[in-house]
């Protein structure tokens, strides 16, 4: 009888593959062989000391450790990929980061020689190509935003709110009444108070409605006249749009302050309404959320940012500009804040994010449309299963909390991990913070509706576990290399070393957290 016959799901051809890639280790943890990649001809020169040609980058402690052939190599790290989720593999519901599909004619675009192989700093009427590409995209982005101008320099959202932080005070400024506050809503993304900070500002918090919105009596009670901007983030992190928002703007234009607009979550009303429109006076958009372009895991993105006219002269230099069929790079703008990133920018990013838009051309509006339709179709599938503390419409994303589930022990971080063993990546958890246990899931406009019927499928089944098997859920993931992290540990030893990178020290006034 072979082993054949037994097989048992503890045996099964998964279980096994799974059971490898948990003893995966290291390139150095692999069976040193004797095998090679490449066989070189003898030597017909006289041996090189690798210790003096390779100098300080020689490591003799390595020297003979590894001796893998390609296949070796190839199965080692592809291996390791797949302990990895990427949106590749299935649908994403981090909200907030928008992980949509990455149409791969951007990264065909991205590649071509004349946009990736240029120097830097290549004389500008030798890369015209390069200055129109930046001159079309603005025009591109002037055009949807109704915008007078947009500057593609800051390298992310958070990059692009600074930008527009620091133009609203190079401008108070000049007006001779610098101003002292910065109103944020307690429903606002961590990086918008950490940007008023940064910018030199102090932070009022602004209490959300009962509907999850901006409440107007709290605007007037804490819009006074030494207010800055109010930054407001449209459709909120709750995925709510702002009904007052007309209202709103007019109330912080009478004071004299500006208004900035988070862009973050642009995808949800891309083509169907201009944010300078709705009285927004600076906005950043993150070209790698709103116009694709892979970005988990830290990179990279793009957060160009508009400005109304008066807001014109204070740009980050230099800026593109056009005369007849030549492109230049003006950096003669005395009222500038400067520059705020080397070169262009993340140029890359910058060619992805055009030719999603010119892919898309007038029917940009199905963008919204979709990834609006997605996020509610999973609304209504869940509402049964899980709590939903805000009840107004949703746009683009949707968040539950689980508080559903806490009576059984169960809490959001559980059923993000159980998430992992259905092949799904977890939402968003614990944010905005105004919702306890937060379950936040944004689908996107690229998910096909069997993609997300399993997804749905998978919620309801850990819903049910939840209440059945308590225990199951809370001891997951039980599926993936790795299992639960010792989170506490985690943060205890990051507190020790400090959250800046070996080397690198805290900006004055910034405490490391
Ligand atoms: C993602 C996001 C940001 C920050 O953008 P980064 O590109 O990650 O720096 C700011 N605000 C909101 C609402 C976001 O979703």
């Amino acid at each position: 009888m072979s082993d054949h016959g037994t097989l048992t799901p503890e045996k099964s051809p998964v279980a096994a593959q799974l059971d490898k890639r948990r003893r995966e280790g290291t390139v150095f943890d692999q069976k040193s062989s004797g095998r090679r990649g490449v066989f070189l001809p003898a030597l017909d020169v006289p041996e090189a000391d690798p210790a003096k040609a390779f100098g300080a980058q020689f490591r003799p402690e390595v020297e003979g450790e590894v001796e893998l052939s390609e296949v070796d190599v190839v199965r080692h790290f592809t291996r390791l990929s797949q302990m990895n989720f990427a949106i590749d593999t299935a649908l994403y519901s981090l909200g907030s980061c928008t992980m949509k599909h990455n149409p791969r004619i951007n990264e065909e675009t991205a590649r071509y020689p004349g946009f990736s192989d240029v120097h830097p700093y290549t004389a500008p009427h030798l890369v015209q190509g390069c200055l129109e590409l930046l001159y079309r995209l603005e025009e591109c982005l002037k055009v949807l935003t109704g915008f007078e101008r947009v500057t593609l320099q800051p390298s992310a959202g958070a990059n692009g709110e600074l930008t527009g932080a620091l133009m609203i005070r190079a401008a108070h400024q000049k007006a001779g009444d610098a101003r002292k506050w910065v109103l944020v809503p307690d429903s606002a993304h961590g990086t918008n108070p950490a940007t008023a900070h940064f910018a030199g500002y102090q932070v009022k918090e602004l209490t959300s409605s009962s509907r999850g919105t901006l409440d107007l009596g709290e605007l007037e009670s804490k819009l006074t006249g030494d207010v800055a901007a109010l930054m407001i983030t449209v459709p909120n992190t709750l995925g709510v749009f702002e009904e007052n928002i007309l209202t709103i703007t007019e109330m912080v234009h009478a004071k004299g302050a500006y208004v900035y607009l988070d862009g973050a979550n642009f995808n949800a009303f891309v083509g169907k309404v201009r944010p300078a429109d709705l009285g927004a006076d600076v906005m950043h958009m993150n070209l790698h959320k709103t116009f694709s372009t892979p970005h988990g895991g830290g990179g990279p993105g793009a957060g160009p940012v508009g400005v109304v006219s008066r807001l014109v002269p204070f740009l980050p230099t230099p800026t593109v500009e056009r005369q007849g069929d030549m492109y230049y790079l003006d950096e003669n703008r005395p009222s500038s804040i400067g520059r705020m990133r080397t070169f262009f920018g993340n140029y890359g990013v910058l060619v992805r994010a055009l030719t999603y838009i010119l892919s898309y051309g007038s029917q940009i509006h199905q963008v919204a449309e979709n990834a609006v339709l997605n996020a509610n179709y999973i609304r209504k599938k869940l509402e049964p299963f899980y709590h939903l503390k805000y009840d107004a419409p949703s746009y683009h994303e949707v968040v539950f909390s689980d508080k559903a589930q806490t009576a059984k022990g169960v809490h959001n971080i559980d059923i993000a991990k159980r998430l992992m063993d259905y092949g799904f990546h977890p939402p968003t958890m614990s944010f905005p913070l105004i919702v306890p246990g937060a379950l936040m899931i944004e689908p996107t406009e690229s998910e096909p509706i069997e993609e997300m019927d399993a997804f749905i499928d998978a919620m309801i089944a850990i819903a049910k576990e939840a209440d059945e098997t308590p225990d199951l859920v809370r001891g997951a993931p039980h599926t993936t290399v790795i299992g639960r992290l010792d989170e506490a540990a985690a943060a205890r030893e990051a507190s020790k070393a400090g959250s800046f990178a070996p080397g690198l020290r805290a900006p004055a006034g910034v405490k490391s957290v």
